[in-house]
């Protein structure tokens, strides 16, 4: 592992936000770090090839990058908001449903935040 996927990972696994490529930059930054933004992605595909970052795809919005222990997401509608959820694992269940094997399963709640809904009345 290189030093910057170390200092990556650990801004990742701190923080309870989940943050973009940029966001991430932005902190490495903040740390005196010197790394450039092609860095950052290039360490975060790594980290995510590696299974050591979770990759969160959000409609209209960047991509997000998350801790691995397992956990669901619920989602806002409007802005895109993620917060954390931590439902039972399901993977079991998914697997005699549907009677393959597979790695992993992404689930998203969606909804619409309190921040929009006072927002749009
Ligand atoms: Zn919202
Ligand atoms: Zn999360």
């Amino acid at each position: 592992m290189t030093k910057y996927s170390k200092i990556i990972l650990d801004i990742i696994n701190t923080s309870d936000e989940h943050l973009t490529a940029e966001q991430i930059y932005m902190r490495m930054k903040s740390q005196s770090c010197k790394a450039v933004m092609a860095t950052v992605y290039n360490n975060l595909n790594l980290l995510v090839r590696e299974g050591l970052v979770r990759k969160i795809n959000v409609d209209n919005s960047p991509d997000r990058y998350d801790k691995i222990i397992r956990h669901d997401h619920l989602v806002c509608k409007l802005c895109g908001k993620i917060s954390d959820l931590y439902l039972e694992d399901l993977t079991s269940k998914f697997e005699s449903d549907c009677s393959v094997e597979f790695e992993s399963y992404d689930l998203k709640l969606i909804y619409i935040c309190e921040k929009c809904k006072t927002d749009n009345m």
